[in-house]
Order: C-alpha cells, then structure tokens, then sequence
C-alpha cells in the first residue's frame, strides 16, 4: 500500500483526500493488467474509460459553468494515482488535458464547447503539437508557417514527437504567423485531424511505447476562427499551458518513484540474503532511505507548485521548473535503486520495475529538457535576487 501520509499535507483539503481514495479504488480496480501490446487501440480504450468513470473531466474546464477552472492539485493527483499503477492510463488521461489546455485557458465559449464537451467525456482523443525537426527547446525558432488567406489560414511545415499522433481527433498546432521575429509571431489553430492537408507523416518509436508521430502539414487550410486567442499570442499560450502542466508531469515522476518504492519495500521483506530478509542489511536501509527522502522532498515541490497555481498565482515558472527538474531526476535514482535492489528480475523484461526504468527516461526531456528547466530557475532567482 503506498504512503498516504502526504494527503494530511496542509496543501489539500478534504476533496482532494476523498479524490485520492476514489482514482485509487479505481485504479486498483481498472488497471491490474493494461496490455500495452497495441498502445493505440489500449490508448482509445483507456481515454473512454476514464471519460466514462469522470476523470476527465479534471483535464479541462467545464464549458457550461464559467467560473470553472482546471485544479492543478486534483490534475497531479489522478497523475501520480495513476502513473502508480499504469503508465499508459497516465499518459492518455494527460494528453486530454495537455491537448486541450490552450482552448481551457484562451478558447472562446464556442471553441470551449465544441471540443471540451468531447473530450472530457473522453468522446474525441487531443494532442498538442509544438514541437519541431529543428525547434525543440528552442520553440522561439519554429519553422512552421500560418499564413492568412481571406477568412482562413494555410499551415505549411512540420511537427515532430507528437503525443497521441495518429490517433488524436483533434490537435493544437502553433505556427508561425509573422507578426514579429521569434517568439512574438506565433500563433496557435485548432486542427481536426481529418483536415485536408494534415498527414501522419512517421510514427516513431521509444523505449517506452506510447502514440506519437511526426505530422506533415500541406496547404492545409483551416477557418481563421480556429485561431485560440490573438494573433502572436501563440508562445505566450503555449507556455501558460505548461505553466499548469509541468508540474503534473512531475507528479506522474513521483507516482512512477513511488511504485518502485513500494516494489522495494515488498522485495527487500520478502527475499532472504545470507540467512535473514535483505532488509536488515544496512546498505539496503541505505538505499531504503534514500528513496524515501526522494519521495517525499518531490512530493512537498509538487503539491508546493499545484497548490500555489490553485491559489490563482499567474505563473508559477519557477516553482513547476523545480518540481519538474527534481522529481523526474530524483525518480530515476529510486527507480534505479528499485532495479539493482531486485537484482537480475530488475532487468527482466516484463517485469514492473525494469518498465518503470523505461517509463521515467522521457520524462527528463519532454515539455523541456532538465537543462532548460535549470536556465528557467537560475533566471527566475536571479531576478529575484536583490544584488546586494
Ligand atoms: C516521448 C516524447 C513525447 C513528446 N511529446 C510531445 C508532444 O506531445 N508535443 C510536443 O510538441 N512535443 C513533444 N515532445 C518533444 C519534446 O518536447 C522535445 O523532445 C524537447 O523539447 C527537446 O527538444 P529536442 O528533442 O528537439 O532536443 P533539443 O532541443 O535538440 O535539445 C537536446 C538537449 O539539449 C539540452 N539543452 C536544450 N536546451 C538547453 C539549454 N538552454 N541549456 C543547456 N542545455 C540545453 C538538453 O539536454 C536537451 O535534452 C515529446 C518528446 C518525447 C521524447
């Protein structure tokens, strides 16, 4: 049973704890035996799974009350419940709200209405395409171009490592639209992926299967309508959207660390080593600590970083840097210690803590790499820092 204990955290209240219960009742329930054989059709399954029991709705705001906001508290929990006990069941409960987030906190009520609906009821699949061939942690570099045409754009270039590509309904897609160089002339569309002119150029592979291509986008003409918020707006959106959602990625690190910490604790009780449970061994309670300091110093910036975006902060940059930067990293150490304390099954395909090694390694680079998240902190405290 994992460690609840975090729950009596002051940055929760008593929603939160009767939520946590309830995602890992279902969970528990749901998710013993994810076949990750055919990760697509598993994906769809899973996202109609989750609309059908309510999760979802977690991921979006409610297009029919207006005072609804996305709670970055509840997002991160059902993530670290979830990543718990299957990695895919993460994943495609965070793409809904990843893929959507730009029409959650910029969409017009019609916008909002015509896909939210869907996909938080987990009737249409969402992704999010911002990266490119050549931009990667370098978005201000985009290559990819909006151009106006009458009452609609044409999109021309390509995105690449697109989560849920190929199966997505529809996708946010930022581009270049000229108003200024760099960073302040970028846009962002709502793309339908039956759009002519879109194509699954490549699906690509990775060492820990999930949907993702790269999408090739041809005189594809779209209504300027589908245009979420003003033109050049694009980076800002894009970078609000993370704001909420990198300290959710940092919770499915912590949900992953904590899985291979409750492994450990099992295997180190259970196995006997030179005549007694390898948990009297002091090496392996060295090992035992460290993980658990890990556990819980991620799990104070997490919810540290949730909570002060709940409490209506504007940009929480510095503090989602951290808690992605430290749980992610800190969660590949406790992996690392979960597989070389369960010896040679450590390594043994199939086994959860060797998937668990293979599941943590994305996440140090996707929706910015470590290193970027340490030039985000570094500028933010010196910033901050009076000089004297
Ligand atoms: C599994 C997976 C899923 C993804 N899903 C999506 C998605 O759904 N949508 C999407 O748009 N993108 C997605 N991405 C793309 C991801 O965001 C990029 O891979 C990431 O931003 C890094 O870009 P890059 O791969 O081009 O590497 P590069 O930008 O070439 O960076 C390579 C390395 O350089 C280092 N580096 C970068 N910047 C700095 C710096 N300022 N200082 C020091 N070192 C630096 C980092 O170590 C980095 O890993 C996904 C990627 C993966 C692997």
């Amino acid at each position: 049973m994992a460690d609840r204990s975090f729950l009596d955290w002051p940055f929760f209240d008593d929603a939160h704890r009767a939520l946590a219960d309830r995602a890992d009742r279902w969970a528990a329930a749901e998710l013993a035996d994810v076949d990750h054989s055919n990760v697509d059709e598993t994906c769809k399954a899973l996202v109609a799974a989750l609309g059908e029991a309510g999760w979802l709705r977690l991921t979006a705001v409610d297009p029919a009350d207006p005072a609804s906001r996305i709670d970055v508290r509840s997002l991160c929990i059902l993530r670290e419940t979830l990543a718990r006990h299957d990695g895919l069941a993460d994943f495609a409960f965070a793409m809904q709200g990843l893929g959507t987030g730009a029409i959650s906190l910029f969409g017009t009520q019609e916008q909002k209405s015509r896909w939210l609906t869907l996909t938080r009821a987990g009737k249409a699949l969402s992704a999010f395409a911002l990266s490119e061939p050549a931009s990667g942690s370098d978005v201000a570099n985009m290559a990819m171009t909006a151009t106006r045409d009458g009452q609609a754009y044409v999109l021309d270039g390509e995105k690449t490592w697109i989560s849920n590509g190929g199966i997505a309904d529809v996708y946010t897609v930022f581009a270049r639209t000229g108003e200024a160089p760099g960073a302040k002339g970028l846009s962002v569309f709502i793309v339908p992926a039956d759009t002519p002119g879109l194509e699954i150029a490549e699906r690509l592979e990775v060492v820990a299967p999930h949907p993702l291509a790269r999408l090739k986008f041809s005189d594809c003409r779209i209504p300027a309508s589908a245009m979420i918020g003003k033109p050049g707006e694009g980076f800002r959106i894009a970078m609000s959207v993370l704001d909420v959602f990198r300290s959710t990625v940092a919770a499915a690190a912590l949900g992953f660390a904590r899985r291979a910490l409750d492994e450990s604790l099992s295997r180190v009780r259970e196995r006997e080593l030179f005549g007694a449970p390898m948990s009297e061994l002091q090496m392996v309670q060295g090992h035992i600590a460290d993980m658990a300091l890990d556990v819980d110093a991620s799990a104070l910036l997490v919810y540290r970083a949730a909570w002060l975006k709940d409490q209506g902060a504007a940009r929480v940059s510095r503090e989602a840097a951290m808690a992605k930067l430290y749980a992610t990293d800190r969660a590949q150490d406790v992996i690392d210690k979960a597989v070389q304390l369960h010896g040679g099954d450590g390594v043994r395909k199939g086994h959860i803590v060797e998937s668990l090694y293979r599941e943590i390694r994305a996440l140090r680079i996707y929706e910015g790499a470590s290193d970027v998240q340490k030039v985000v902190i570094a500028r933010q405290t010196l910033a901050n820092s009076t000089g004297g």
